[in-house]
């Protein structure tokens, strides 16, 4: 078995596996960003998709396979638009969006805490992080990039409207004219229907 390291956009690990943390060994690594736009979680590996809620963990995703599950945790979005609750999934596929719960003291800021356990027994994840993708993870990797960049495009002013993060106002250009129009409005029309209400609420100053 083989894992696809989850998060596809500029990130750097903040607790590596067995760190020392106030309850105890840290049982995963956590993975944070510091791009300021919604972070989307792929899914590590084939497997039977669910997701959850926990004390701990906050909203999670899991993903299992016979011989290893999954735990991708304290998210701001599981799935919905996504990807149906009790569905299979591919490698690399979007799962979930980064984020910040159930919140203090389990977690202090937006970051993903990536859990494996195999044959039940927890392990460090970095252990089975695969170097080359086949040409579905590829192509896959692929469509997850364009739909990032887009959304960091429409963030930088550099797509065909924006949302300006210091007002929290969005705008589209046509005909070489700036038009203000909702948020929401501008997303579709920039065909980034994946973008729901709650991601939205990831978009600073808004
Ligand atoms: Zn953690």
């Amino acid at each position: 078995m083989k894992f696809i390291y989850p998060i596809s956009v500029d990130s750097y690990i903040t607790a590596s596996y067995g760190a020392s943390m106030w309850y105890g060994k840290h049982r995963g690594i956590d993975i944070a960003s510091k791009l300021p736009n919604p972070i989307l979680i792929l899914a590590p590996h084939d497997g039977h998709l669910s997701y959850g809620i926990h004390y701990q963990w906050g909203k999670y995703t899991q993903i299992v396979v016979p011989g290893f599950k999954t735990i991708l945790a304290h998210n701001k979005l599981n799935g919905g638009w996504l990807k149906q609750n009790n569905s299979f999934v591919k490698a690399g596929v979007p799962v979930a969006v980064m984020g910040n719960t159930p919140g203090p003291p389990w977690s202090n800021g937006r970051h993903l805490h990536w859990q494996v356990y195999e044959h039940g027994v927890i392990i460090d994840p970095l252990t089975y992080v695969k170097e080359s993708l086949t040409p579905t993870e590829m192509a896959i990797k692929k469509v997850v990039a364009a739909q990032q960049k887009k959304l960091d495009d429409v963030l930088m002013g550099d797509a065909a409207g924006a949302i300006d993060a210091s007002t929290g106002k969005a705008y589209l250009i046509k005909d070489s004219k700036k038009q203000e129009l909702p948020v929401k409005e501008v997303l579709a029309n920039l065909y980034l229907p994946w973008i729901d209400k709650d991601t939205l609420n990831d978009i600073p100053n808004k």
